[in-house]
């Protein structure tokens, strides 16, 4: 089939920028299928803004940063991207012949790479008088600029590692940060809930969110002691909530292939219960092995299942090469300022 993909790639979260790099890498002619309209998948819907620590090659970068440079890399060989069509249904026409259908449209591929992550995710909305009405004018679930913080009395409700280190980073933005969990425990990294008790952010355990209040905006948050039932009013600008998210695999589920819970169960190499189809990054389950949701992980598993895609269409083709080196027709920009952008 002269329409036909070598791979597709599904999902443009980092782990999928990174298949479809490597995939470049590979010679291999790609299409990258994303619901959302842009990518970076967890990345740009939950934390654009959070600094992440653990991906090599940068002691610290910004989550928005990061999708960036993933997307740069990912678009050096010419691979193509459709944003805002979910994958809907993926088939196998003969072995070696996928076809899949998107909300807009039909494609053909010799190859799938499932990387969607944890599926289509929403934060989960809080359930107390005022959330839903003051929701945009004050209450929000996602930091999309820190910038809009500036000056302003926050409240940030939750316990984990997002709630945590939104309140740490947006002390450095907003005139004063409380930060209010229901339990007196937080399910957060150690060095954060040490940083956050060393820290000038107002922390309230045991309390939960009982209103919202304001005219037209929010102005008041009333927060309640689970243990005396004691009542509070705060003055507050804007309230985060934090309080994790919901995901769903939707279509993923009706594909066929084998799943453990919510994920897509491989072998070793990332391979499916489909020939050609492969599953890395969040959605994987290794059955032999570990699953872990980081992105330096991820990276490998892309790298691994591109190798076996490629082989899988040219079994001549070694699964792994040795190094990297320049591709003809490799797009490769310098970054600005450093010694081979000069020379
Ligand atoms: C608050 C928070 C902080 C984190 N901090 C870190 C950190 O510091 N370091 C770290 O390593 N990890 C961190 N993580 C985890 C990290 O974000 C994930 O491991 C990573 O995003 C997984 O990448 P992925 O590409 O597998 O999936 P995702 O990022 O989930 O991307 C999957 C993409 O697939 C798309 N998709 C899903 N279904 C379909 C479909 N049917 N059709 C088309 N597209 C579809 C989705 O829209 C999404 O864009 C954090 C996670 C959270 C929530």
């Amino acid at each position: 089939m002269s329409d036909e993909y070598d791979v597709i790639v599904i999902g443009a979260g980092p782990v999928g920028l990174f298949a479809a790099f490597y995939a470049g890498m590979r010679n291999l002619r790609t299409l990258v299928l994303e619901a959302l309209p842009k990518p970076g998948g967890q990345i740009t819907a939950l934390y654009p803004e959070k600094y992440i620590y653990d991906v090599g090659g940068f002691p610290a970068i910004l989550g928005r940063d990061l999708v960036t440079e993933l997307y740069k890399q990912s678009n050096q060989f010419g691979a193509d991207f459709r944003f805002n069509e979910r994958v809907e249904s993926l088939e196998m026409l003969e072995p070696g012949h996928l076809r899949l259908a998107t909300t807009e449209g039909v494609y053909f591929s010799k190859t799938a790479i499932i990387a969607a992550g944890i599926g289509a995710f929403q934060p989960n909305r809080l359930n107390v008088t005022g959330a839903a009405e003051f929701e945009g004018k004050g209450v929000s679930y996602v930091v999309r600029e820190r910038e809009r913080f500036l000056g302003r009395r926050l409240l940030v409700v939750g316990g984990g590692d997002t709630a945590v280190d939104w309140s740490l980073e947006l002390r450095n933005w907003a005139s004063e940060v409380t930060l209010i969990h229901r339990s007196d425990y937080f399910e957060a990294h150690q060095r954060s809930v040490i940083a956050l008790y060393d820290s000038q952010v107002n922390v309230h355990t045991q309390n939960e969110l009982a209103r919202i209040s304001g005219s037209g905006r929010v102005e008041q948050a009333v927060i309640r002691d689970n243990v005396t039932g004691e009542e509070r009013t705060l003055d507050v600008d804007d309230i985060l909530v934090c309080i994790g998210f919901r995901a769903d695999l939707g279509p993923i589920n009706q594909w066929g292939l084998d799943l453990e819970g919510r994920k897509v169960a491989v072998n070793r190499w990332g391979e499916a219960s489909m020939p050609g189809v492969y599953a890395v990054g969040d959605i994987a389950h290794p059955q032999d092995g570990v699953s872990m949701n980081l992105i330096a992980y991820g990276f490998g598993q892309a790298t691994l299942a591109v190798g076996h895609a490629s082989h899988f269409i040219h079994p001549k083709e070694r699964v792994m090469h040795g190094h990297s080196s320049q591709r003809k027709g490799m797009k490769y920009s310098p970054v600005p300022g450093s010694a081979q952008a000069e020379s």
